[in-house]
């Protein structure tokens, strides 16, 4: 019975003049940017390209990255949707 008492004055108290407050924090997946680095590239925009030729010749070169087209970046964080930042908690704060 006790039990139920404290928890009928909680919901009492929480109710009371109280404002939810989301609390945000900084999305740990693109460091606030809204979007994800190019994990093909490192968020350069370039990739080294490794070409053999007959005759045992080899060169490598600097092209544009094919799968962010040269941006370095890569689409908007999955995480976050794009605000970069993502909500952890709620707090209820009496007013
Ligand atoms: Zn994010
Ligand atoms: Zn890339």
């Amino acid at each position: 019975m006790r039990t139920v008492f404290l928890l009928v004055l909680l919901l009492f108290l929480v109710s009371a003049d109280s404002v939810v407050v989301p609390v945000y924090r900084m999305c740990p997946l693109c460091q606030g940017k809204g979007h994800t680095t190019c994990v093909c590239c490192g968020g350069s925009g370039k990739i080294k390209v490794h070409e053999s030729f007959a005759g045992g010749n080899k060169i490598c070169r600097v092209d544009k990255c094919p799968r962010c087209d040269g941006t370095g970046t890569l689409y908007k964080c999955f995480y976050c949707g794009g605000s970069g930042k993502i909500k952890v908690d709620s707090l209820v704060v009496r007013e």
